[in-house]
């Protein structure tokens, strides 16, 4: 108190203190502070198209009696070479019922077949990259994923990366055993492996995996494999709001020399409409054309259809969100605040780093720190992994998302992105592409070239004293 009157400086309840006196009193005090600078926010925070997708959350907790089933949409995942490729062609060959004169339609990047009345769509473009890019981008297409092992072969690395990046993503997953047809063929040891390297446990071995043997070449246990796939669809509850305005996932965009920007989108939610006015990522449009996936030009586009869109003013990102709007006006209006807002956002981050996520754990009730593991070999990933588990802590869980062998990869970032993770390298490299792609997303990738020195700093971490890394 005195401080203040020696200073002439009148005390009133309330009053607020003008920064130079709050400094000379505290100096008076020896006590030094530091002013940072508050940031000037002219741009408003929300993001346009976060509110129109909470349109649709509200809509889906307040009116869950107006959802309808809609058809599952499905990804097919595998190891190179399973046979992805071959199956989405068998499957699109032999249901499709209507095809043009002369044979193969050009791809819309995915496709809708019907089976027993019901309709499946596949998203013919196979792989977990596309996949998990797509739930980093809050835009998640898939309901079922189909995982193609082959019975001559196993569970590959890739295999084991497809599935955890399914289960990252909460997916329910088929499998299927294909190229029974082999000669050396071994669905029993293939089940075998699903248990002991996936720790999948085949239904008919007492556990709720589905799996189906197959040969994509022959055809046989196709049918089967389609009627588990509405079988689990029907478990799993897939279902849409029907009214209202669309929303759409992006699955391909390009600019095409003759029509323009092109988008191929998988209906979600209501009817798409030519006419519509539309807003996705950076740009806006009204709808000019819809093509189905024969394409064939059609006036409207139902939940889970497949459906290829004309009239955007720029190629929109692939996988993000199609939302129609009132207006072509608000739709222009809408896409310019965002690009302001973004570009005014552009320094700060998007994702977290392993300093920003300890912090954030110290204040969150359960703490989970997901990790992603990349090795030089299997023997360094059962290392690194018994390592870790020792860490475990009945405050914090390191939940290992997936563990590999090779370099960082895009998928392993898009990954990390995708479930707020940090990516562990343990005497591996992170390639270019990897690289830009952690920059641009703000994930954290840490390498090492010694096991204790990774350890060291998980323990740091854990303890929330971890330095940045420069
Ligand atoms: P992808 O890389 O997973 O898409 O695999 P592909 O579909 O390109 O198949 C890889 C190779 O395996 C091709 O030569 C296919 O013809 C072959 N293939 C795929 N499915 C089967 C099958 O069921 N039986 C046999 N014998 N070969 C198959």
């Amino acid at each position: 108190q005195d401080m203040f009157v020696k200073r002439g400086i009148a005390l009133r309840p309330g009053q607020i203190l003008k920064l130079e006196e709050v400094e000379q009193i505290l100096k008076e005090y020896k006590i030094e502070i530091e002013i940072e600078e508050e940031q000037q926010t002219s741009v408003e925070e929300v993001d346009e198209f976060e509110l129109l997708e909470k349109r649709y959350q509200e809509l889906y907790e307040k009116e869950k009696d107006k959802l309808v089933p809609r058809p599952p949409v499905v990804t097919v995942m595998g190891h190179v070479d399973h046979g992805k490729t071959t199956l989405l062609d068998r499957i699109r060959s032999t249901r499709v019922a209507e095809r043009e004169e002369g044979g193969i339609t050009q791809s819309i990047g995915a496709y809708q077949v019907e089976v027993n009345g019901k309709k499946i769509t596949f998203i013919d473009t196979p792989g977990h990259e596309l996949f998990t890019e797509m739930r980093a981008r809050g835009a998640q297409a898939t309901d079922i994923v189909v995982l193609v092992v082959a019975a001559d072969d196993g569970v590959m690395p890739q295999t084991i990366e497809a599935y955890n990046h399914a289960k990252a993503a909460n997916v329910p997953i088929i499998v299927a055993i294909n190229k029974i047809d082999k000669p050396n063929a071994n669905v029993e040891k293939t089940k075998q492996e699903l248990v002991e390297k996936l720790g999948l446990i085949p239904e008919e071995w007492g556990g709720d995996t589905i799996v189906v043997p197959i040969s994509a070449r022959t055809g046989q246990g196709v049918d089967e494999l389609l009627e588990m796939i509405l079988l689990v669809a029907e478990m799993n509850e897939i279902k849409c709001y029907p009214e209202g305005p669309a929303r759409a996932v992006i699955i391909e965009s390009k600019l095409d020399k003759k029509m323009g920007p092109v988008a191929s989108a998988i209906v979600k939610d209501g009817v798409l409409k030519v006419g519509d006015a539309v807003v996705a990522s950076n740009t806006y449009g009204r709808v000019r054309n819809l093509f189905d996936d024969n394409m064939r030009p059609i006036r409207e586009a139902y939940p889970s259809q497949p459906v290829m869109i004309l009239g955007f003013e720029d190629v929109p990102d692939v996988h993000s969100n199609v939302y129609v709007v009132e207006s072509a006006e608000k739709a222009k209006e809408i896409v310019e605040k965002r690009l302001q807002r973004l570009e005014a956002q552009k320094q700060s981050r998007k994702h977290i780093n392993l300093e920003e996520l300890m912090k954030m754990m110290q204040e969150k009730e359960k703490k989970v720190l997901n990790l992603i593991l990349k090795a030089d070999t299997y023997g360094s990933v059962a290392a690194l992994k018994n390592a870790i588990n020792k860490l475990q802590s009945k405050e914090i869980e390191l939940n290992i998302v997936h563990a590999g062998v090779g370099e960082i990869s895009t998928s392993d970032v898009m990954l990390a992105a995708a479930v707020d993770g940090v990516i562990l390298g343990f005497r591996v490299k992170v390639n270019n592409q990897a690289r830009r792609l952690a920059e641009q997303e703000g994930v954290d990738v840490r390498t090492y070239s010694i096991i204790y020195k990774l350890v060291e700093d998980l323990k740091l971490a854990l303890e929330g004293m971890l330095e940045p890394e420069e």
